[in-house]
């Protein structure tokens, strides 16, 4: 597999920009993990990982969507996006997720991402501003890479995102990428309705086909003020997720990412880690994209350094959330957000000033934890980058015991405990469960 990947990546790429990802994001994101690795060593903190939500403004309306995307537009301008990204690079960051709303209706993303010919750029994106100009435009800067989310067939697509013919535009931006030989990935928040579809190895073949080089497959949050809760995935379906990623990673010549596993299979959420944090189009700095909470903002006027190194918020929730779960503290412990922001006073970043009311609508489930059930990566690619980049930097071996940890799934059966997240552990918690994966 790895000598066609390699194939594929010398004779269907544009050599500039291959050398472009392999500088910027490779060699340049190597080097920010070690900065980090040396920072914790001192004790300080900055992650070598931003993502940042340019604006809310989106021509979707997806099931599970976070972002205020009908409400007064808000969004990150030029300025502003200069001076966070000219602080971070200053603290050795050189890769950066461009979230939204959908990123491409920012007026000013191709100058920003122009402005800044020494970072890359991961645009998650639905595709359906890419027009073949655009997509010139992104080869010509080669410093970008369009993440393109496909949530399902045709019927599918329309439901999950709210719209008509979302697909076919979709995959006409897709296309206008490819035919650009622009750096392209496609991502999926696999749920309910399109677990059959696109977990499949016919689905990952079209896509090599097509031209696409890599593909992330999500895991739906249940979360926003349309959460569709019917949608989120099982135990089991989990497990499916996370063996078809272990998989294709030896079968097919793709990159597979993931974002929510170590090499040898154990769950991480990478915000506890502190591998990356998350700026919001208000400016507002949260733990994560669904974490609609902040006490801090790039607008406070302090050095970014200062912030993320001072932050009480972000230290306590990395702190808190490591000694209770390996997993999602939204999809499993939306309590202990709700403590946490009650202990820090921290406010509800989002236009509607619902989002502590949604946590406190969630019912707890299973997320990318399930102890007993880890399945280590097979490929020696990724499990050597990995050891390096992609572990839980001490943090779980520091804090986490899994007698503390409350299984969701059980959680239900033993409501009456006492369940102060505060406290370190709790006489009532009932133990583990081991689910039985499909070898
Ligand atoms: S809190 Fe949940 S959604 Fe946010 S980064 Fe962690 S695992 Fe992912």
């Amino acid at each position: 597999m790895y000598l066609r990947l390699a194939k594929r990546l010398l004779f269907e790429t544009d050599k500039r920009l291959l050398w472009k990802l392999a500088y910027l994001a490779g060699f340049r994101g190597l080097r920010s993990v070690q900065k980090h690795k040396a920072r914790l060593k001192r004790g300080e903190f900055f992650p070598p990982f931003l993502y940042i939500s340019i604006i809310n403004t989106c021509n979707l309306r997806c099931q599970g969507c976070w972002v205020d995307v009908a409400g007064k537009q808000t969004k990150i301008d030029f300025a502003a996006m200069n001076k966070t990204l000219t602080e971070a690079k200053q603290m050795g960051n050189a890769f950066f997720g461009i979230l939204g709303g959908e990123p491409f209706m920012h007026k000013e993303l191709l100058d920003i991402l122009a402005a800044h010919p020494d970072a890359y750029f991961q645009v998650f994106t639905n595709g359906h501003f890419i027009t073949d100009e655009v997509a010139k435009r992104l080869r010509q800067l080669g410093n970008v890479t369009p993440l393109i989310s496909v949530e399902g067939t045709q019927i599918v697509s329309d439901q999950r995102r709210g719209r008509d013919n979302v697909f076919s535009k979709t995959m006409e931006g897709l296309q206008n990428c490819l035919n650009n030989k622009v750096m392209t990935g496609v991502c999926t928040s696999v749920c309910k309705t399109n677990i059959d579809d696109l977990l499949q190895d016919a689905w990952v073949d079209r896509l090599v086909e097509m031209g696409v080089m890599y593909c992330w497959f999500h895991v739906y949050r249940v979360v926003g003020p349309e959460s569709s809760p019917e949608l989120a995935l099982n135990t089991e379906e989990l497990g499916r997720v996370r063996q078809f990623v272990v998989n294709t990673r030896v079968k097919k010549p793709i990159i597979v990412i993931d974002a929510y596993h170590d090499g040898q299979g154990k769950a991480l959420c990478p915000a506890v880690t502190g591998f990356t944090h998350h700026i919001g189009p208000g400016g507002h700095i949260e733990p994560c994209p669904i974490i609609q909470l902040a006490k801090e903002s790039i607008h406070d006027g302090r050095p970014l350094k200062e912030v993320f190194q001072q932050s009480e918020f972000l230290r306590d929730f990395r702190e808190t959330v490591s000694k209770h779960t390996r997993g999602c503290v939204v999809l499993e412990r939306p309590d202990i957000l709700e403590s946490l922001a009650a202990k820090h006073g921290a406010r509800d970043t989002t236009l509607r000033q619902t989002a502590l009311k949604e946590i406190a609508a969630i019912t707890p489930r299973r997320s990318q934890y399930v102890p007993g059930a880890e399945i280590p990566e097979r490929s020696w690619a990724y499990k050597l980058a990995k050891w390096y980049a992609f572990h839980d930097y001490g943090t779980y071996t520091r804090n986490f015991d899994k007698k503390d940890w409350v299984d969701p799934d059980a959680q239900v059966a033993t409501s009456e405990c006492c369940n102060d997240p505060l406290k370190s552990t709790c006489c009532n918690e009932p133990k583990v469960y081991t689910p039985t994966l499909p070898d």
